[in-house]
């Protein structure tokens, strides 16, 4: 096996307007990182990207505190029978379920709740229903839905994003007695401290390609002092196996991690795909399988294309590393 492979994997459903997940497996002396910034990223963008692609191949991670990880499963903002299926064979306790979705009807977002809770009820007491609405509400159609769901839902564990912006999140937060969690807002490694400074969430969801790595995530979330849901950016078990590894490593785990997320992809270049097995995820590296990552391969246009993009945010990163989760207590 070379040490640089550039892998395309259709993904079953489309995500973020795209149907295929590319990146570039790195391989150094501690193993396999992924770097897969989305295509629309500048470089300075991915550059903390890069950095927890290298810290995987040449340092590998802190050592773990868990030896499994409690995920959710993801439901979409389809209709109350499929949500129902989706989270019977899920096998975990805890579901994501996508709300305010452009066109619905807001019926719909409790029906598709009633469903979820009757299928985590049906398993057994103890199920918990979190929403992610996206941003997709105003602050005052949130403040107005929020309590509408969690009755719906039987009580909800948070509300992930219920509107755009970190001011908004903070006047949510003012006025609903749920738990708000920062998604979208979190994007590069100043934003968890934005977050923090304005009271605008109770947990913040951390992704480790974006923040920069397993260590630059474990300084953020001990220096925000809030819960942390680490959660994918779509990667395959290679850099999923990154999002573990922090999940494993964080001192107090409180909340499902969103890293059930292998699923998306039609296949994956891991010998054993990264998927849950009674709601939770081991926790080590991925073995890269040859033959996985022969048939995965990417087409010459587009490994040079990465090649060439891997090339300018090297440069970059050796030139000038991002600012990556340093102390900023005052
Ligand atoms: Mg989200």
């Amino acid at each position: 096996m070379a040490d640089l492979a550039v892998f395309a994997v259709p993904l079953t459903t489309r995500f973020r307007g795209i149907t295929v997940r590319e990146g570039v497996l790195l391989r150094g002396e501690a193993g396999w990182g992924e770097f897969s910034p989305f295509l629309e990223y500048d470089d300075p963008t991915a550059a903390p990207w890069l950095a927890c692609a290298r810290e995987a191949a040449d340092r590998g991670w802190p050592a773990p505190v868990r030896d499994r990880v409690p995920v959710n499963v993801t439901v979409p903002a389809c209709g109350p029978e499929e949500a129902h299926a989706i989270v019977r064979a899920g096998g975990c306790r805890t579901a994501k379920v996508k709300v305010a979705e452009r066109g619905q009807d807001p019926t719909q977002d409790e029906a598709r709740l009633e469903a979820v809770r009757d299928a985590l009820d049906a398993v057994g007491p103890g199920g918990l229903v979190r929403i992610d609405a996206n941003g997709g509400w105003d602050v005052e159609e949130a403040c107005r839905r929020i309590p509408v769901l969690e009755r719906a839902a039987g009580g909800l564990e948070y509300v992930e994003q219920p509107v755009a912006t970190v001011e908004d999140l903070a006047l949510v937060r003012r006025r609903v007695s749920v738990p708000i969690a920062a998604d979208e807002s979190i994007r590069r490694a100043a934003d968890p401290y934005r977050v923090r400074d304005l009271g605008a969430a109770d947990v913040a969801v951390l992704k480790v390609q974006p923040l920069g790595g397993v260590r630059a995530c474990l300084r953020i979330a001990e220096d925000i002092g809030m819960p942390v849901v680490v959660s994918s950016a779509v990667e395959s078990s290679v850099g999923i196996a990154a999002g573990v590894a922090l999940a494993a490593a964080l001192p107090e785990l409180h909340h499902a991690c969103g890293l059930a997320t292998v699923q998306l992809l039609s296949d994956d270049v891991a010998r054993h795909p990264l998927l849950p097995v009674d709601g939770e995820l081991p926790v080590g590296p991925a073995e890269v399988d040859p033959a996985r990552l022969a048939r995965l391969a990417a087409d010459p246009d587009r490994v040079a294309h990465w090649r060439t993009r891997l090339d300018r945010v090297a440069a970059l990163l050796d030139d000038a590393p991002p600012d990556l989760g340093q102390d900023r207590r005052s």
